[in-house]
Formats: C-alpha cells, sequence, structure tokens
C-alpha cells in the first residue's frame, strides 16, 4: 500500500499501526489527500485476514489540528461554480456528499469489522478528534499538551464527521451539548471523566496499551453497534430524556441570542439523531453540516476568526526581507495598570524585563502583578510555583535609567501626559543603543508628535495594548509618519514573540479599535437620553451579538474616562465635536454624582459586595423622557448599536488609516467584541452588502441625524455592487 502522509506497518501479532505524519508539514491536518489514504488503510485493514486490529498514531509532536478549514471554505465556492454551472440542485448534491466523506470514511471505519485504537498525544481537535471517537479505543498521553475537544464552534461551524451523534450517544445528553456548544479543549484527565477517553498513559507507553487493547478485543464494538445499547439520558421521548430539552433551548438563546446557526444545528442534530439509529443520525448530521458549510456566518467567523488572524499573527504585514528579530531583554518603562501587564506577557514569552518606574516601590508595584497572576494560578492548580519562580526571576524593576542599557526593545506606558512622555524618551534615548526601536503604548496621543522627541523618529513606533493585557488577544501597532519598515518588523516580531495577534495601523485619533468602540458607547448613551429604558438597550447590545450591552461597557472602561476623552475632543475640536445631551450626561454623571463606573462601585449598574450588579434605579431619573418600551422597535436599536461600528470602519478604510481589510475584521472582533457571528465590522457591511448597507445608513440618518450618513467610499461601493474583500482583496496585493 503506498501512502504518503501516513506510515503504515504491521507487527508479528497482526496489529498494524497506521502513523500520521504528513509531508512538509508542522502539524497534521486532514486535507482530501490524506482522506483518501484514510479510506484505503482502512479498506486493507478490513480486506487483511492477517491483520487483527490497527491503531492510529501521530508521527509529529502532536496528533492533529483537524480539517484544512480552507478546504472547507474552498468547498463553498466549488458550490458556487457549479450552482452557476450546473443549477443548485445538482451543485447541492456534489456539495453534500463531498462535505460528508469525512463522516462515511469513520463510520467505515469504525464498522469494518476490525477494532482501531486511536493513540494520541499532543493537541487531537475537530476532525481529529472525531477520528479518534470513532475508534472502538482511545488511549491519551498524560502529557501537559495533550488536549482533546471539539472546537468547531468557535469559527461557526459544529462537529460534522460524526462528533455530534458519538458523543451525545457517549455521555448524558446535557453533558454533550455543552461540550458542543463550549467546544473547549479538555485536559486528559477531565476528558477520561467525561467518558471521551479510556485510558490516560504515559506517552512512551501509548503504542504498547492501544495495542494490548487490541490484542485481547478483536471482536470489538462501538457501544451504538452492540445489542442492547441504551442511550445515557434514555430515548428523547422519555420522561427523562425529555427534561433536557426546555433548559436546552433556553440554555442556547442566552448563550446565541440566536445569532449562531451552527449552535442551534447542534440542537437539531443531537435532538433528531438520537431517536435514529447511528447511520441515519450520522446523515441528519451531515445535512445540517452541508447547510451550516454554507452559511454566511461560518464563511465569515472561518475567514476572520481562523485563516486571516493566523496570516496576521505569522506576519501578513510584516515588510519583505526585513531580518527576524528576537529580543533578549525589553524594557517597559511604567509599572502601573497596563505597564505591569505588559511586563507579564513579555516575562511569560521568556523575555527578561526591566521595569522602571519613578521609584523603586512603584517599580516593585508592577513586578507584584505578575507575582499575583501566577499566584492565582497556582491556587486554582493551572501553574506551578517553580513557574512562578522563573517568571519573577526574569523581571528587574529599577528606578536608574541606566539600566537600561542592553535592552533590544523599549515600551512606554507611563501617564498619559505629553510632557511626561517627552520627558521618558528622552531619558531613554540617552541610555540605549542606536539601533533600538522604542514604542509608546499612548492610547489617544498621536505618534508622529511623540515621536518628535525621539532622534531617531524611524524608529519610533506605537504598539498598543488593550486592557487587561493578560487577557486580550490584539495589539495595535501605530504608524507614525515617519515610522520606518525596521521599526514595523521589530513591533510585529514581539508581538509575534508574546503570542498575540497584531494589527497595523496608520495614526489617527483613537486609531482603530478605539475609534469604532466609543461609537458603541455613545449610540448606547443617546438611547438612554432619547428616553430607551436602560435594561432594553443592554439587551439589546447583547441580541446584536457585543459581549456585553454599551452601559455595562462604559462602566467597565470607566465613565470618567469617557468624560476625559470627551473633554480632549472638545478642546482639539471644538464645542461641535460632541452632541451637548451626551457632553451633559457625561458631566451629570462624573462631575455632579461621582459615578465613575466599575472602578469606584458606581456607574450605570450598582455594585455590591458578593451582588450581581444591577442597574443602577436612578437612571431613570436622569432620563428627561420615558419612551414606551412596546413602542420602541428593538430590531432598530440592534442595527444602530451595530452600524455604527461598521460605518466608522469603512471610514478608517477610506481614510487609509485601515490598509488591509483582514485587520478590520480580526481586530474589531478581538479587540472589542464586535458581534463575532458576522465575521467583523466589514465582514458585516459585505454580509448584507454596500446596497442595503448605504440603504440602511441612509434610513438611520433620516430618523437619527447625520451621524449615519454613509462615507463616500461606501457609495462607490454600492453604485458598484462592490465588496470589501473584492474591491480590497488582500491576496491580489501580496500577490
Ligand atoms: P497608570 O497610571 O496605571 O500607570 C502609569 C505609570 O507610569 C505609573 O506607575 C507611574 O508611576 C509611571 N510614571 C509616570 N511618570 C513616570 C516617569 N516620568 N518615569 C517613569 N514612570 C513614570 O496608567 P496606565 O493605565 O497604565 O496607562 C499607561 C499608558 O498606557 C498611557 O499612555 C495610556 O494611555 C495607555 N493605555 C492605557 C490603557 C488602559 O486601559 N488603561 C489601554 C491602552 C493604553
Amino acid at each position: 500500500m503506498k501512502l504518503e502522509h501516513f506510515r503504515f506497518e504491521t507487527d508479528a501479532d497482526g496489529i498494524a499501526t497506521l502513523t500520521w505524519d504528513s509531508p512538509n508539514r508542522s502539524m497534521n491536518v486532514i486535507t482530501v489527500q490524506v482522506m483518501d489514504e484514510l479510506e484505503k488503510a482502512v479498506a486493507h485493514v478490513a480486506a487483511t485476514d492477517a491483520i487483527k486490529g490497527c491503531v492510529i498514531t501521530s508521527g509529529k509532536e502532536t496528533f492533529s489540528g483537524g480539517a484544512d478549514l480552507a478546504m472547507l471554505q474552498g468547498l463553498g465556492a466549488e458550490y458556487q461554480k457549479r450552482a452557476k454551472a450546473d443549477g443548485p440542485e445538482q451543485a447541492m448534491s456534489f456539495f453534500f456528499d463531498a462535505s460528508r466523506r469525512l463522516s462515511q470514511i469513520y463510520r467505515e471505519l469504525e464498522t469494518c469489522g476490525k477494532p482501531f485504537a486511536a493513540a494520541v498525544h499532543g493537541t487531537c481537535l475537530g476532525g481529529a478528534f472525531e477520528l479518534a471517537l470513532s475508534c472502538q479505543f482511545r488511549v491519551v498521553s498524560d502529557d501537559e499538551k495533550t488536549r482533546v475537544g471539539l472546537p468547531e464552534i468557535k469559527v461557526g461551524l459544529f462537529p460534522g464527521a460524526g462528533g455530534t451523534q458519538r458523543v451525545a450517544r457517549m455521555m448524558p445528553t446535557g453533558d454533550a451539548l455543552q461540550m458542543l456548544f463550549r467546544g473547549d479543549q479538555i485536559k486528559p484527565a477531565q476528558a477520561k471523566g467525561m467518558g471521551l477517553v479510556h485510558a490516560v498513559v504515559a506517552r512512551d507507553a501509548l503504542i504498547q496499551t492501544a495495542k494490548d487493547w487490541l490484542k485481547a478485543n478483536p471482536a470489538a464494538k462501538q457501544p451504538w453497534d452492540t445489542e442492547g445499547y441504551r442511550l445515557p439520558s434514555n430515548k428523547v421521548h422519555s420522561a427523562p430524556g425529555m427534561m433536557i430539552w426546555p433548559p436546552a433551548n433556553a440554555i442556547y438563546r442566552r448563550e446565541t441570542q440566536d445569532n449562531y446557526p451552527a449552535a442551534k444545528a447542534v440542537l437539531a442534530a443531537v435532538y433528531e439523531g438520537l431517536q435514529l439509529p447511528i447511520d441515519q443520525g450520522l446523515r441528519v448530521e451531515s445535512r445540517y453540516f452541508a447547510k451550516i458549510l454554507r452559511s454566511p456566518q461560518a464563511a465569515h467567523m472561518i475567514r476572520s476568526l481562523f485563516l486571516s488572524k493566523g496570516e496576521l499573527e505569522k506576519g501578513a504585514r510584516r515588510p519583505a526581507g526585513a531580518p527576524a528579530n528576537s529580543f533578549k531583554t525589553v524594557g517597559v518603562i511604567g509599572a502601573g495598570f497596563m505597564g505591569a501587564g505588559i511586563a507579564y506577557v513579555t516575562a511569560l514569552a521568556g523575555m527578561k524585563v526591566v521595569l522602571l518606574d519613578r521609584d523603586m516601590a512603584a517599580a516593585e508595584k508592577g513586578k507584584a502583578h505578575s507575582h499575583k497572576i501566577v499566584s492565582d494560578q497556582i491556587a486554582k492548580g493551572r501553574a506551578k510555583s517553580a513557574d512562578r519562580d522563573v517568571l519573577l526571576e526574569r523581571i528587574t524593576p529599577t528606578a536608574d535609567y541606566n539600566d537600561l542599557k542592553g535592552c533590544d526593545l523599549i515600551v512606554e506606558a507611563v501617564f498619559e501626559d505629553r510632557a511626561v512622555k517627552a520627558e521618558v524618551i528622552r531619558n531613554v534615548q540617552a541610555v540605549i543603543g542606536k539601533d533600538v526601536i522604542f514604542a509608546s503604548n499612548t492610547s489617544t496621543l498621536p505618534i508622529t508628535s511623540l515621536a518628535e522627541n525621539f532622534a531617531r523618529p524611524k524608529q519610533f513606533i506605537g504598539i498598543h495594548f488593550f486592557s487587561p493585557v493578560d487577557k486580550m488577544l490584539l495589539v495595535e501597532v501605530i504608524l507614525g509618519k515617519k515610522t520606518g519598515d525596521k521599526a514595523l518588523a521589530a513591533a510585529l516580531d514581539y508581538v509575534r514573540a508574546i503570542r498575540k495577534t497584531p494589527i497595523v495601523v496608520n495614526d489617527t485619533r483613537g486609531f482603530f479599535a478605539n475609534r469604532c468602540v466609543l461609537n458603541y458607547l455613545s449610540e448606547g448613551h443617546r438611547m438612554l437620553i432619547e428616553g430607551v429604558p436602560a435594561a432594553m438597550i443592554e439587551n439589546a447590545g447583547k441580541m446584536a451579538g457585543m459581549p456585553v450591552g454599551p452601559l455595562s461597557l462604559t462602566d467597565e472602561v470607566a465613565i470618567d474616562l469617557a468624560w476625559k476623552i470627551t473633554q480632549a475632543t472638545l478642546k482639539d475640536l471644538g464645542p461641535q465635536a460632541v452632541e451637548p445631551a451626551l457632553v451633559d450626561l457625561l458631566d451629570e454623571l462624573v462631575v455632579k454624582l461621582e459615578r465613575f463606573g466599575r472602578k469606584n462601585k458606581k456607574g450605570f449598574y450598582d455594585y455590591q459586595p458578593g451582588q450581581p450588579k444591577r442597574l443602577w434605579p436612578g437612571l431613570k431619573d436622569l432620563q428627561k423622557v420615558h419612551l414606551d418600551p412596546d413602542a420602541i422597535d428593538v430590531e432598530e436599536l440592534k442595527q444602530r448599536l451595530l452600524v455604527c461600528q461598521a460605518l466608522e470602519a469603512a471610514k478608517t478604510v477610506e481614510e487609509k488609516v485601515i490598509v488591509d481589510v483582514r485587520e478590520a475584521d480580526v481586530g474589531s472582533i478581538l479587540g472589542f467584541g464586535f458581534a463575532p457571528w458576522s465575521g467583523g465590522t466589514l465582514s458585516y457591511i459585505d454580509g448584507m452588502g454596500a446596497q442595503a448597507f448605504v440603504a440602511l445608513c441612509k434610513k438611520l440618518a433620516a430618523k437619527h441625524g447625520p451621524r449615519f450618513k454613509p462615507n463616500r467610499l461606501l457609495v462607490d461601493m454600492a453604485k458598484k455592487g462592490e465588496t470589501f474583500y473584492g474591491r480590497f482583496n488582500p491576496y491580489k496585493k501580496a500577490a
């Protein structure tokens, strides 16, 4: 048997080992060729009398991340092509067959008459874990790195190669639904507890354990193929079976707001599939899978959250030919809220950090933040005290600029004050080497003007983190007018080293993310002023797909910060720049009532210890009008909350603040949680079409004011029927 992606050998006992080791790839991925070869190998095992059973394992450091999502996305393009050429019916028939092929191969493996065992080390996710699930025996290594799971839901898909059917036949339905909804990567011991794997052993005992089991169980069958099999939660239409569905539907609604068709398909596939024998259940799953794979939500989520995100992380915006940078020591100036977080993520990535503040006590306090983060992890069993020692060892607190000598990169996070920053920049410059890049974490001051304080403005750049630094995945890299390629490459290499996702943004007020998200906050404030009940505003935000409502988010960011930004805008751009009613609302909350948000436990919400936060009842008194809730168009509230952000993103493209559309999409989801179902701010517009979006903007502008007026770029795109990914095709530029 000739195979390229697998090695195949049979031992003296007739136990075969199929070792997956795709050439020229660091990780095994399921492609069409892999499917072809797997099918061939299964047929060979089935047809060869001398083979008693087969172990499937990986020849790489990790098992496999699952199916090639680009291949799945390609199927959608193929469908479109065929639909045009042969009509939708034939195209759909092709699509259905192609999208269920993996499911059929796995079922063939499971029923071919010979037992299979999966021996797993490292990550085994998605389609790869579905392969393991179709094996009669699953053993995983007890290694730190080993994880199993079905994370498809995170990119708008669901497990379509038997995952929904097998998992729901292995464990109580409620647990199965939870696992499928969450898409978590599960550690070995927990996987065993859930019944997803049979054994956890040392890595070097994996193959032997699998072989021993196969030898002892030559006629093994899956439970659902065995006579007398009963569903773990009994029949769907039994009394205990039916208990599950009302709460399951409610949880689905609460968690998704009905924005994610894939999650609904999981519910349907499990509900319908469990009422059928497994073969028909798998067919039902395949039907839903084909439907979801063709949904715009899946296409846009795969594009932004998997493909584009990966491309940006691997350096899609890195200047070609710039030599790679590796950083041994990073100087972090300012050990406050942000600086302390930056020091932590830098040390976590293995770099040394010189953490400088005005005095030793402040610098030590910044270092203590890292101590606290790791101690919390230790308390949860996620880290060992040795990890904390190693990490803390890397951070040197100081108040002496001379300690910055020898740093390869500087990241500044001192007070947001021009004069303070200017002085710090001069002090740093006096001690660092000539080639060192200086990065500022400013959130509002233009990089171009800060760079004027630095003798080598080509080496000056913005690296804008989001808070909390250890949790937020996005970093904005800001180019000043004079920033050079070397600085950009260095910033991107650093962001990569700390394992975050970068977007590159040209210098402008608010950069990209804050510019968009501030509109979300203000639109919520406007609704309050108009007389919309606060709870309705918050719910509209969540229903639109935002992680939290605009009032809640203002509390998290801090209302006094919103007030400060508004004051700065008024000062810089004049009194017309912000509507008086918005200024008055923030004045009232911040100046008069001292309601600053979560930070002083008083904001749009009240925060009582040990109790869930509650909307502050006094908000009603701040409203001069109270609209009748039944007369309010909730759909329009949702539209306003998303359109104000998407329109701002479109403006950043027109102004060339954003030059790669992938960055607006990825940045909006990772930076401020913009409705992930849409694939991001620009995909939201592409999803409905520029024409429909412009019409919606015009309707909203007529009713609510010129802030919704579509910009020139959008009007032009609507006229020409263009999309962002068509007009600004990021791949064309790269080619
Ligand atoms: P912070 O007040 O918590 O910390 C600032 C630190 O800088 C303090 O520890 C202070 O002692 C130190 N400092 C002040 N002057 C100094 C000097 N001359 N030399 C050395 N250290 C000095 O502020 P923060 O929230 O961490 O913000 C820091 C920077 O990060 C600001 O530019 C801010 O705009 C930016 N930023 C903040 C956020 C956020 O959410 N807070 C997000 C992104 C960016």
